[in-house]
């Protein structure tokens, strides 16, 4: 018998050990792990929290539906509780752990069968422990005309588990979950429901047509502990002719305001047809150096001295970065109007003609066209000591927006000594204002530090009407609270209709029975 060290909440050790007993003999015992050297792999976090808050209670790592199955329904029988994972890679937002001490991680990679892909109607249908690099090489290796969108974790994560947590890429598909169709899931009770098209035996069209009959349910499994995931559709763009990715940089902070309201018309109405990128230039600065090696002091960083790095380093105080895309004509017609534009306000205007093979163009090149990199992980050098948590607020697309919100961060950050280290994502309407809090995990306090600060945003950022689309297992039901009272009530109610015994990762999205 392998030892205990996290018993599951409520549960005596004598019923967890006969649960345990049940799991080797379901996915044998090799797949079933308790023990320290296991769980420590699915305890290391990035985030600003204690890891005892999120120690599982083991690893569970079944190979197919049926096991699943079978799992859930020994996990009913003791009360035991299981964390859902796909790849396990939700860095800056909880990576493998638990929201609560003492789940069980299910940990799906195991199951990463490439179920299909048809490059006719540019879809795949894929299994959670897919990784966006076993999909990309697939699509290469037989030369499909089609592309991928990819978060930057890109070669490590997996496209079931962004897309259910709601994770954004960098081509026209970027949103990813407006671009899936189609969910198996296993709900807790064990019975398998296929969402939309799905639900009709032999249908064909489940991953061509997203709503199915009646109330569209897949969204109530993103972001929730409602079901678990075991199959995902999602579609894919045609390769396109000419692809011509592009850069502008600005050298004043106040200039985000006409950036942004430049780029919003050319975005709403698909000009530009992907997400842009709209990096501050520490952030730039903080993927390619080490901070000691450039600011000994403590603090935030003082803008006029970021500033001066960042002019040294030859970038923008702004950087976009975004790309065109279509047939050799269509691209000719909207670059006029998108060089006009940015021409306008003065910007540098990048093309890869100019830049030639320069790393940070090329680096950006092939993140808006789908493919693996992973250089943006230089950031954690920036600070040392691994910690990051990613305060992520909505924002609309309006220059104004922008400046408000970067003078709410920046006093906040002043409290805490934390560096602006930031980029606004243009989705459509929308942008994500992505603030990474970057701070050494290894120090205790400025581990509590980050954790006040997110805290601070969090309240102030609520106080003047901004949600986050996303947060991490530190802060799930501080979030839930700052949605309001109903919304939280009715993921309860969902809840205990849905999964009574409460054993599907509690505590997910501040969703507890
Ligand atoms: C430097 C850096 C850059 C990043 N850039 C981006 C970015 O550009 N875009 C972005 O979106 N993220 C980004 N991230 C955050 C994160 O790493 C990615 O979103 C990553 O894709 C999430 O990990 P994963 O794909 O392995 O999902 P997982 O960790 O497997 O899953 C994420 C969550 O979804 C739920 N879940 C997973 N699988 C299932 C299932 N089968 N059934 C039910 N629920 C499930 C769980 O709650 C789980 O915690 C970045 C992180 C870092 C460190």
């Amino acid at each position: 018998m392998q030892d205990v060290t996290v018993l599951p909440h409520g549960v005596s050790k004598g019923n967890f050990l006969k649960a345990i007993t049940e799991f080797r003999e379901i996915v044998g015992p090799e797949y079933v792990k308790t023990d320290d050297e296991h769980i420590i792999q699915y305890t290391k976090i990035m985030v600003p929290d204690d890891e005892a808050k999120h120690t599982p209670s083991g690893i569970l790592a079944p190979a197919s539906v049926e096991e699943i199955q079978r799992i859930l329904a020994v996990c009913n029988k003791y009360k035991v509780p299981v964390w859902t994972i796909s790849t396990g890679r939700n860095l800056g937002y909880g990576s493998a752990a638990p929201a609560t001490r003492g789940q069980m991680v299910l940990d799906l990679r195991r199951m990463n069968k490439i179920i299909e892909v048809d490059a006719e109607l540019c879809y795949a249908l894929v299994e959670p422990g897919v990784t966006y690099k076993q999909l990309y090489d697939y699509i290469h290796e037989r030369n499909l005309p089609l592309w991928l969108s990819m978060p930057l974790p890109s070669a490590i994560a997996g496209p079931v588990g962004n897309t259910l947590d709601r994770g954004v890429g960098y081509t026209p598909y970027g949103e990813h979950f407006l671009f899936s169709c189609g969910m198996e899931v296993i709900l807790a009770n064990g019975e398998l429901l296929r969402t939309g098209m799905g639900g009709i035996p032999n249908s064909n069209t489940w991953q061509v047509f997203k709503w199915g009959y009646g109330p569209y349910l897949d969204g109530i499994f993103t972001q929730s502990n409602f079901g678990i995931v075991t199959k995902m559709g999602f579609w894919l763009m045609p390769k396109p002719p000419v692809y011509k990715p592009f850069g502008v940089q600005f050298d004043n902070e106040a200039d985000i305001v006409k950036i942004i309201d430049t780029i919003r018309p050319l975005r709403i109405a698909n000009v530009i047809p992907s997400p842009v990128w709209v990096s501050h230039g520490l952030w730039d600065v903080a993927v390619m150096n080490k901070r000691a090696d450039v600011y000994g002091k403590p603090g935030r960083m003082p803008d006029d001295v970021a500033e001066a790095l960042i002019r040294k380093q030859g970038i923008g105080i702004w950087n976009v970065f975004t790309a065109l895309m279509g047939t050799e004509e269509q691209v000719a017609v909207n670059w006029k109007m998108v060089e006009g534009a940015f021409k306008a306000l003065g910007g540098k205007i990048l093309v890869e003609e100019d830049v030639g093979d320069d790393p940070v163009f090329q680096y950006r090149k092939s993140m808006f066209s789908g493919t693996p990199t992973l250089r943006e992980f230089g950031m954690y050098n920036w600070r040392g000591g691994g910690g990051s948590q990613w305060f992520a607020p909505v924002a609309q697309a309006r220059g104004s927006e922008t400046l408000k919100q970067m003078k709410m961060c920046k006093q906040t950050l002043d409290e805490y000594g934390i560096d602006y280290t930031a980029v606004f994502i243009v989705g459509w309407r929308d942008m994500h204002h992505v603030v990474d809090l970057l701070y050494d995990r290894t120090d205790p306090e400025e581990m509590r530090k980050a954790h006040d600060c997110y805290a601070k945003l969090l309240r102030q950022f609520a106080a003047e009407g901004y949600g986050i689309y996303r947060t991490s297992i530190a802060f799930m039901d501080e979030v839930a609270d700052t949605f309001g009272p109903v919304k939280k009530d009715v993921n309860r109610r969902i809840k205990r209709a849905l999964d009574p015994n409460g054993i599907l990762s509690p505590g997910k999205s501040g969703i507890h029975i």
